[in-house]
């Protein structure tokens, strides 16, 4: 079946500082339709600006170097920019983690939506007040008859959240780009948020890329997973046996560093070390400063993906044939 989304070596490079940086390098996925695909990765490591390449709203010094975006077969980094104009916020709708800066603070929420519906649809102005209501109740905004007309700041965070949601519904996309949705809202919005996007996501069969740094929200929502590192997928799975098996010694340290009961009043454990710059230009493994595991080989030569399971790879040398010994993989301790 030919996937929703596939991108194919993907290169984003920004040239902010003095160094140019690679701010995505060499990143292949896909996303099926109707799955929740989860990129995962602390930040810095290109989970954004996978997403902003996407749509093509990289920063000013944000350029696309290489590689191939498709959306159902179409290239999109070779579309015009008014073809591609139609594609955001109608094929594929965004949001991110702060409402507020995606929101204009002196526009209705009704007046907002209205101006998304009347860029991707010819409808009059009575069609859009019932489809702005029935956006509103979609996304659980009580009474939306009374809310189309107030504005952004009389909303809640979460509430907000759910007017960005309706915003980015309105277009019908056939691809949902949540990066961090809920990472601004307190523990039990937070929640409700999530619930909400699943619930939308089954109803409408909508494919969603969620971005987050949260193994917790993976594991609410996600069909299947890509783990990133300094500009690149290290692994990629489903979320069932990525839980039970994680594969990366970058993987596993991210459970291990997760707080558990008997654990909890210790503190965090955090990964030791730091992401390499990604103005360097990389020889072995990126990840070898920071893994215990590292041996001569992986400071010499990039790890090739290696098939752990079907639909499981990984790019590390202790899984790739003929390498050392293959370690046992074992489920991550309750
Ligand atoms: Fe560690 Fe080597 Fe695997 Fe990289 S390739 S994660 S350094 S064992
Ligand atoms: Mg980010």
């Amino acid at each position: 079946m030919k996937p929703l989304l596939a991108i194919d070596n993907l290169r984003t490079i920004l040239r902010t500082g003095a160094q140019p940086v690679r701010a995505v390098d060499g990143l292949t996925l896909e996303i099926q339709r109707g799955e929740t695909f989860a990129l995962l990765g602390e930040s810095g490591c290109g989970k954004s600006m996978t997403a902003l390449s996407i749509m093509r709203l990289l920063p000013d010094g944000g350029d696309i170097v290489q590689g191939s975006i498709r959306l159902n077969g179409d290239e999109l980094l070779t579309l015009p920019e008014a073809a591609m104009r139609a594609v955001r916020g109608g094929r594929i709708g965004m949001i991110f983690q702060e409402p507020m800066l995606s929101l204009n603070p002196v526009m209705t929420v009704g007046e907002q939506i209205e101006e998304v519906l009347a860029r991707h649809f010819t409808i009059g102005h009575a069609a859009a007040q019932a489809r702005i209501l029935e956006l509103l109740a979609q996304v659980g905004i009580p009474d939306p008859a009374r809310r189309k007309t107030e504005y952004p700041f009389q909303f809640s965070g979460g509430m907000k959240q759910r007017v960005m949601i309706a915003m980015a519904l309105a277009g019908q996309p056939e691809l949902l780009i949540a990066d961090e949705p809920t990472t601004a809202l307190d523990v039990t919005i937070q929640a409700q948020v999530l619930d909400l996007m699943r619930d939308l996501q089954r109803q409408m069969d909508m494919a969603i890329l969620l971005i987050t740094h949260d193994l917790g929200v993976v594991a609410e929502m996600a069909h299947r997973i890509a783990v990133m590192y300094a500009g690149e997928a290290i692994e990629t799975a489903s979320r069932e046996h990525f839980f039970k098996h994680p594969a990366h010694p970058y993987s596993q340290k991210l459970f291990a560093a997760l707080p558990t009961r008997h654990k909890r009043n210790q503190g965090l454990s955090v990964i030791s070390g730091n992401v390499p710059p990604l103005s360097e230009i990389f020889v072995g493994c990126r990840f070898a400063d920071r893994c215990d595991r590292a041996w001569a080989k992986c400071r010499q030569v990039a790890p090739p993906w290696t098939a752990v399971a079907p639909g499981h790879r990984v790019r590390c040398h202790l899984y790739a044939t003929g390498e050392a010994q293959q370690p046992a993989i074992n489920a991550f301790p309750q």
